[in-house]
């Protein structure tokens, strides 16, 4: 640490991503990815005449994706935020909303949350999931915090139906609810519909998992136009041009490219159904996952060995040692139907040889 850093940031802890492995043979399954190609018209627009303008900047509002997107979700596009991945999008939102608030979320949840408030100085709740791993819907209705949730959730997969989401929303009308949708398209309602009715409401998505574009890193909220016209502000005063020009076409070419979308979805969630279901005959129990993951724990075959061997058959999980609630749980990330055929023979032998 150099002696330039400000007092505030000495402590700062990073989000440690999944492991990014070099080796191509590596049947990457840590980081909830897809493992399909982005849209035909994704790969179109990047060979197009357009990126000849890249010597330009690009419009600093990305009026052209929120257009789009307004139109796929059926806002207004003064309803709409674009960013840099919904980490950038959730950075905004914790700073221009809760840098001297209170927030809650729950315990086991997507770990940016906790990094973020740590980094901002937030003073954060952990509410604990219920002993079955459900969101405890009771303890945020009665909240005297802004509210932070992803639905469905991570790691677990649990879904929420949107009626409970806005039960919370409209106990709180002194209190922002953000509910991060990262994994909805899998098969969820979502509750982007609710911002029309509520102002206290921003529902975050990302493009780096159902649309494939983990790469590209493009998040998007909604919310009613006087929280979108706050966090635009913030954005203007500290990154004006955040979505590049390539990100901003190639977004845009996705949202627009409903029948791949459509084709990606349905493939994902037939793959996820087929290895619930052969885990679940090999001993797992597998949690009821509405993503593109699956979360599971075996009755004598640890996490800490099954992810260690999934990894000698060449194929990497994410498990997480640190946290006692979640350490005898693997998330295995749904691939291609093969990729998961793979995953199932390498379990199959472990099973095996560790039995015998
Ligand atoms: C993957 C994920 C994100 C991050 O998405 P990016 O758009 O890639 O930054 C946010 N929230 C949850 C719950 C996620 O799983």
């Amino acid at each position: 640490m150099s002696r330039f850093i400000s007092p505030r940031y000495t402590d700062l802890v990073p989000y440690i991503p999944g492991e990014q492995p070099k080796d191509p043979d590596i049947i990457k399954l840590n980081a909830n990815e897809t493992s399909m190609p982005p849209s035909p018209r994704v790969l179109a627009v990047l060979k197009s005449e357009r990126m000849r303008h890249l010597s330009r900047y690009t419009d600093p509002s990305s009026m052209e994706l929120k257009t789009a997107l307004s139109r796929r979700y059926a806002v207004r596009t003064s309803e709409v935020l674009v960013g840099n991945g919904s980490d950038e999008i959730l950075g905004l939102i914790f700073l221009t909303f809760f840098e001297q608030a209170r927030i809650a979320y729950p315990d086991v949840t997507y770990g940016f949350y906790r990094t973020m408030a740590r980094s901002f100085g937030i003073d954060h709740a952990e509410i604990p999931l219920r002993a079955d791993f459900t969101v405890d819907v009771d303890a945020y209705v009665h909240s005297d915090r802004h509210i932070v949730l992803a639905n469905p959730n991570a790691p677990t997969g649990y879904v929420l139906p949107v009626s409970e989401i806005e039960r919370i929303v409209a106990a709180n009308p002194q209190r922002l609810v953000v509910i991060d949708e990262a994994y909805v398209d899998y098969g969820n309602e979502s509750c982007v519909p609710l911002i029309h009715k509520y102002d206290n409401l921003l529902v975050v998505q990302t493009m780096s998992k159902s649309r494939n574009l983990a790469g590209a890193h493009i998040g998007y909220c909604f919310g009613a136009a006087s929280l979108i016209k706050d966090l635009e502000g913030m954005k203007a005063a500290f990154n004006p041009f955040n979505l590049s020009d390539v990100s901003m076409a190639i977004g845009t070419a996705s949202v627009e490219d409903e029948v791949y979308f459509d084709h990606c979805v349905k493939e994902t969630i037939a793959a996820r159904e087929y290895t619930k279901e052969a885990l679940r005959q090999l001993g797992f129990y597998v949690m009821d996952s509405h993503t593109n993951f699956v979360f599971v724990t075996h009755t004598w075959l640890t996490a800490e060995a099954y992810n260690a061997q999934l990894r000698a058959h060449g194929i990497i999980a994410r498990h997480y040692p640190d946290d006692p609630r979640v350490s005898n749980f693997l998330r295995i990330t749904i691939g291609t139907r093969e990729e998961m055929e793979t995953v199932i023979a390498a379990t199959k032998e472990i099973l095996c040889q560790l039995a015998a």
